[in-house]
């Protein structure tokens, strides 16, 4: 059985032990198992990672529990029988007991004030999730983050109870499961109480700041994200340097930053109509040019195949005979939308002018790899005669 130092002090980055046992990994990973008659390290449980550090010259990748012992899962082995010194990797575990200990909160005040209970904990290398066994609202979550930093800046002591068996029956604790013998509960006074084996700080100063960041419906209840310590600060600085950025662009106020984002949009959804009014009225003009026309041909710049057809549907109001309508695109050579063309005509017409296409009879839309030129040259030879002309 390890003697597990995590226990008696959360604190301790580092220890001295001897090694019991070293073997191969089972999964042939080519990494050790180490065996210690007392360590520091905290193997997963609980929703909070095995830690991670350095065993005598070895790097310990990962702590797990395996029955009474605990097993260091290693690069390199370690001696049976030697004395080594372990270090834990002690940001990465401040970081997990801040966000372990903000999640407590959450949950604790969670379950007082609604009966909820925390059905799922995730703390994962960037984001944290907590799912709750009912629905709140991002208003609800938003006095619950209030509430949990404010409990935060009373800097309350976070404390640890064994209480016997006979105790326990008494006691009104959270836990997901039905607990017998040996249970520890931790004891946040005014927000929490709870069985639980992990790392937790001294003192609830030490969480620093709590960030609710997004809900969402999840089984029941809702999943939430949320961010505790070091990481809620960093994530309050980096939408502060967003919006900084924001405000500068905008000239704006940094308080003022989504005000004038609405009103940019609303100037913007303003443009577009007036600009979709202007352009069917430039588009009618461009056809009127060719009123009367056989063929009639548009070369104009920067149309989208839409607007192609536009052009098009709006030249056969001018003319009876063939219309074709094109569009350079960068790099897809001329865009098409042809009118009262044969299909075999519009199949010529790809052949002659490696283009690609088709559409109803009638009308054809598509690409045409050529010169103007060619275009024109092509049309001028192929298209059909005016209907007063047929008697001729
Ligand atoms: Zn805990």
């Amino acid at each position: 059985m390890t003697q597990k130092l995590f226990y008696e002090d959360p604190y301790m980055r580092s220890f001295s032990a001897h090694v019991i046992r070293c073997d191969p990994a089972a999964d042939e990973s080519g990494r050790w198992e180490i065996v210690l008659d007392r360590t520091a390290f905290y193997p997963e449980g609980g929703g909070q990672p095995g830690d991670t550090g350095v065993l005598g010259n070895t790097r310990v990748l990962d702590t797990q529990e395996s029955g009474d012992e605990v097993v260091h899962i290693c690069s390199a082995p370690l001696e049976a029988g030697q004395k080594t010194a372990g270090e834990i990797d002690w940001n990465r575990r401040f970081d997990f007991m801040q966000q372990h200990s903000g999640e407590h909160i959450l949950s604790g005040l969670a379950h007082r004030h609604y009966g909820y209970e925390n059905v799922g904990f995730h703390m994962g290398a960037q984001t944290v999730t907590v799912d709750l066994s009912g629905v709140l609202s991002w208003e609800q979550l938003q006095e619950l983050e209030q509430e949990i930093n404010e409990i935060v800046w009373q800097d309350v002591p976070i404390l640890e109870q064994y209480p016997s068996s006979e105790e326990l029956s008494r006691i009104d604790f959270r836990s997901k499961k039905e607990l017998s013998g040996w249970v520890r509960l931790i004891d946040i006074p005014g927000a929490d109480l709870c069985a639980c084996c992990g790392m937790h700080v001294a003192r609830t100063g030490a969480i620093g700041l709590v960030q609710i960041l997004s809900v969402q419906r999840f089984h029941e209840g809702v999943r939430i994200e949320m961010l505790s310590g070091k990481r809620a600060y960093d994530y309050a600085r980096m939408n502060a340097a967003q919006n900084r950025s924001v405000s500068g662009l905008l000239s704006a106020q940094l308080h003022e930053t989504a005000s004038h984002v609405q009103r940019i949009l609303e100037e913007k959804a303003a443009l577009e109509y007036d600009l979709t009014g202007l352009r069917m009225e430039w588009l009618g003009m461009q056809a009127a040019s060719v009123r009367g026309q056989n063929p009639a041909l548009l070369f104009v710049p920067g149309l989208n195949p839409d607007g192609v057809r536009m052009l098009c549907t709006k030249m056969m109001a001018e003319t009876e005979g063939v219309c074709g309508a094109f569009s350079q695109s960068p790099g897809k050579g001329w865009l098409y939308a042809v009118a009262r063309l044969e299909p075999e005509k519009v199949r010529a017409m790809n052949a002659a002018l490696s283009g690609r296409g088709g559409g109803k009879p009638g009308f054809a839309q598509g690409s045409l790899q050529a010169e103007e030129r060619e275009i024109r040259s092509w049309f001028t030879a192929n298209s059909i005669l005016p209907p007063e002309n047929e008697a001729l």
